[in-house]
């Protein structure tokens, strides 16, 4: 297996896949389809062009954002106070560069603040206040936090004192490969519903909702953060990449760990640096949609 810092300039059959949160009701899997194909395409464009795997991701995960119907951006969950809080991390394996920001409002594209603090290469995780104070610096417009909250987030918010749930589904990420061989991971989350504020969850954290290194494999996670951080979920998930070389297996055993030994349920979604796909979920569903040239449009295998 090469290493991301010797690998010789190469072409790689360009790949990605996204997901759509673990915990999703399977009863609304139609709504969730079209949103992760299209997402995909999105992607994939950016990589069919011969574009840049961080491209690549930032696209498709701002059209998911921008879907309403998925939990980040616009669509949101609300926190326990009726606010939209939201997390996303971005990462790139060829020099394990990556940026992140938590608990931040009034940004309709977390995704894209997360590349920024990536390509600032001062810090990595950025927060609230200093999380938005960042994003204005560098041009990126505020907007207003009512545009993000949505009629059926709201819903739900008032249905939760009713009904407390901790895990909704609808979280977004994605990981890609470019032609150059640099694999990048994205993932961006309104949170848990009705979580505290300030709540961070894994989305946000770096080797665990997000992780990639070039010379090994990609991955983005979902579902109960307080357990996916316990036991560093995406970092371990490569750990076992590197060893089976399988990706299905790989994402299943890191599932198991997940509810093994952290307790809680998820999924996540794969690719090593061979450009090989793979996914996993302990819950009933979890919106996947992949994309390479050995296909003619996008798999969406749910
Ligand atoms: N992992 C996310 C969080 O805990 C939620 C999810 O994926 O559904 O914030």
């Amino acid at each position: 297996m090469p290493s991301s810092a010797d690998r010789a300039p190469t072409t790689r059959v360009p790949t990605i896949i996204v997901q759509g949160g673990a915990g999703a009701n399977p009863a609304e899997a139609g709504d969730y389809r079209q949103g992760v194909r299209d997402a995909a395409l999105a992607g994939w464009r950016v990589l069919a062009d011969g574009g840049a795997a961080l491209d690549a991701l930032e696209r498709a995960v701002r059209a998911l954002e921008d879907d309403p119907r998925f939990n980040a951006g616009r669509g949101s969950v609300l926190n326990r106070d009726g606010a939209v809080e939201v997390d996303a991390s971005i990462m790139e394996g060829d020099r394990l560069q990556c940026g992140a920001v938590a608990a931040l409002s009034r940004i309709a594209n977390p995704i894209t603040v997360a590349r920024r603090v990536l390509e600032s290469r001062r810090q990595v995780l950025l927060v609230g206040e200093g999380a938005l104070a960042f994003a204005r610096s560098v041009g990126i417009p505020e907007c207003d936090p009512a545009s993000l909250v949505t009629d059926r987030q709201r819903k739900r918010h008032a249905e939760l004192a009713r009904q407390p749930a901790t895990r909704g589904g609808g979280t977004v990420g994605a990981v890609a490969l470019d032609r150059n061989g640099t694999i990048a991971a994205a993932t961006s989350t309104g949170g848990t519903p009705g979580k505290l504020p300030g709540r961070v969850g894994d989305s946000a954290l770096i080797g665990c909702g997000t992780y990639a290194d070039s010379s090994i494999g990609g991955v983005s996670c979902t579902g109960d953060g307080e357990a996916i951080m316990r036991v560093v979920l995406g970092h371990r998930a490569l750990r076992y990449l590197k060893d089976a070389d399988d990706p299905d297996y790989a994402a299943k055993v890191a599932v198991d760990l997940l509810v093994d030994e952290g307790g809680g349920q998820g999924g996540l979604i794969l690719i090593d640096w061979r450009g090989r796909v793979g996914f996993a979920t302990s819950t009933r569903l979890m919106p996947v949609a992949m994309m390479s040239p050995a296909l003619d449009e996008p798999r969406v295998p749910f």
